[in-house]
């Protein structure tokens, strides 16, 4: 068992804008950029880590873009493991839009797949529109965890992720 290889597909998915690209480029290879054209992308990045003294390889899928028209390829969700859902904190839409994105995604994903909820852009603070109890309580009212990040401080991105992987590996090992 021991040499098995552990490969995880995780998904990004939210509002144009939210930070989603950032989430995925800062948690694997330590990068931000302030301007990221949303049109251009790439489908996924991996990253290998260690979780439980197994090593499991993150593949983790960026919508590129697409989401600007709502219209995701199926592709994307095929096969997840697990999901991050991601409204900026600063931009009230993109959290009324969460509820959308979750029925989406449950439509395409296993019922076992583990939900993030993620509310990006917490350095903004004096910007914040969307209060965290609020997203808490969402959060638990839908069977979520959730976290408040920053692609740019680079605050709990590395914690998101590890929290995920770490509970698609309690669900699929
Ligand atoms: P996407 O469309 O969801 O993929 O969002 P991007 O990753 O392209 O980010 C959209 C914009 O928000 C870019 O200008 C980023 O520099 C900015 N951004 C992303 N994450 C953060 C963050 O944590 N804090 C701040 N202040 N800006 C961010
Ligand atoms: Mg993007």
């Amino acid at each position: 068992m021991e040499d098995t290889n552990l490969l995880f597909k995780v998904v990004i998915i939210g509002d144009s804008g939210v930070g989603k690209s950032n989430l995925m480029t800062r948690y694997t290879t330590n990068e931000f950029s302030q301007d990221t054209p949303a049109t251009i992308g790439v489908e996924f990045m991996t990253k290998s880590v260690k979780t439980e003294g197994r090593d499991v390889k993150v593949q983790i899928w960026d919508t590129a873009g697409q989401e600007r028209f709502r219209a995701i390829s199926r592709s994307i969700y095929h096969g997840a493991k697990g999901a991050m859902l991601v409204y900026d904190i600063t931009n009230q839409q993109s959290f009324d839009n969460i509820p959308n994105w979750l029925a989406e995604l449950r439509v395409h994903v296993s019922a076992t797949c583990s939900i993030f909820l993620i509310g990006n852009k917490c350095d903004l603070e004096h910007l914040r529109a969307v209060k965290k109890d609020v997203a808490d309580r969402f959060a638990r009212d839908n069977g979520l965890s959730f976290l408040e990040t920053s692609a740019l401080e680079k605050t709990n991105v590395d914690k998101a992720f590890e929290w995920l992987v770490k509970s698609v590996y309690d669900v699929v090992v």
